[in-house]
């Protein structure tokens, strides 16, 4: 049956706004339905093939999970962690690994979940030094401009050594303060 009513709709592709006969009407003509659906066509193959890269990429993670020794530089990959950093966890952590030849030592990668099981005595934690939180008195202290202006060191600088040395600084007010005695020890 036929309707007659008429709205007004946009177009699903080129976004004019035409009269359809139907509420459910997408497109404004049929050349646009045909170059939307080739479009959807288009993006669905470019997803897939993304999708394809991605598992590409991925698959030697995906084999080295199943398999149930690894090399130290295989274990390195699946770990996010460098070939060093494996060596030193065998050193350090006591996990199995057997050496078969110079360049062949093999890791269980269940002795590494094991290591996840075992409660961690005598993991240390590292804690930054206690003293630095305790908060100078502003008279003992600079402010960052009153810094950069005494010690001739440009913002830059001066952050850059805030930060590489773990110095305590805090805000009062519209000002950022470090310590005297905390700044003098790097600027003297
Ligand atoms: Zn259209």
């Amino acid at each position: 049956m036929s309707s007659n009513i008429s709205v007004y709709r946009i177009c699903g592709f080129c976004g004019c706004e035409f009269l359809a006969k139907k509420t459910t009407t997408k497109y404004c003509s049929l050349k646009c339905a045909s170059k939307d659906y080739k479009r959807r066509l288009r993006n669905q193959k470019i997803e897939n093939s993304n999708l394809q890269t991605i598992k590409i990429k991925n698959q030697p993670l995906i084999d080295l999970k199943d398999k149930e020794f690894l090399t130290v530089k295989q274990l390195a990959l699946l770990l996010g962690f460098s070939v060093k950093t494996v060596y030193r966890l065998i050193n350090t952590k006591g996990i199995n690994a057997y050496n078969f030849s110079k360049r062949k030592t093999l890791i269980r990668p269940t002795d590494i979940d094991a290591l996840f099981d075992k409660p961690q005595i005598g993991f240390e934690v590292v804690v930054r030094p206690v003293e630095q939180s305790k908060q100078a008195e502003i008279k003992d202290c600079y402010t960052i401009t009153e810094i950069q202006k005494k010690f001739n060191i440009s913002s830059g600088a001066l952050y850059n050594l805030i930060k590489r040395n773990n110095i305590n600084k805090f805000s009062k007010g519209k000002f950022i303060y470090v310590a005297k005695k905390d700044i003098e020890v790097f600027l003297k």
